[in-house]
């Protein structure tokens, strides 16, 4: 890429000579016939280096793309090996989230739970609580896509409330 690059800028530099040259030949005294000539090449020159100048345009936006897409490549690899760090779980009442793996909490990383919706969309993403509950167990609320997922230990059914009492008893 890089010496087609370069390949590109010789010609430009080469084409650019080529017009100076011409140039000089426009202020010299010669015959029409020659002067029409040099005219011609004049336009065929800057033709050529119109051409250059497009190429050398396209393989920049080339060169970007294949750095943004070499910077996708790495995001990739370290989400391919920061997501084996989880595992797949099943969570009462039955919701499927990814947990950080028990050797990683034991060489002392907090443990959490990683959101199922952000996991699966190549992103890491830790699950917070909430002072919510839904039919008793904690919400949890994923603070990237905003996804709520009830779940845990369900909580013992509060006592109901004492009835009022009569004033006047
Ligand atoms: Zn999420």
């Amino acid at each position: 890429m890089i010496a087609e690059l370069s390949a590109i800028q010789a010609a430009a530099g080469s084409l650019k000579a080529a017009g100076e040259i011409v140039k000089t030949l426009v202020g010299m005294k010669v015959t029409a016939e020659v002067q029409g000539k040099i005219i011609e090449l004049q336009a065929v020159i800057l033709t050529a280096q119109s051409g250059a100048i497009s190429a050398q345009e396209t393989q920049m936006e080339l060169l970007q793309r294949i750095r943004e897409l070499e910077g996708d490549l790495v995001k990739f690899k370290d989400w391919e090996a920061e997501k084996k760090r989880y595992e797949a779980k099943r969570l009462s009442p039955g919701v499927i989230v990814y947990a950080l793996k028990q050797e990683s909490v034991q060489a002392g990383e907090l443990a959490h739970i990683a959101c199922p919706n952000c996991y699966d969309g190549g992103r890491k993403s830790i699950l917070q609580t909430t002072p919510k509950l839904a039919q008793r167990y904690r919400v949890h609320l994923c603070p990237a896509c905003g996804l709520e997922l009830a779940f845990g230990e369900q909580m013992p059914l509060l006592p109901p409330p004492p009835p009022p009492r009569d004033p006047l008893g």
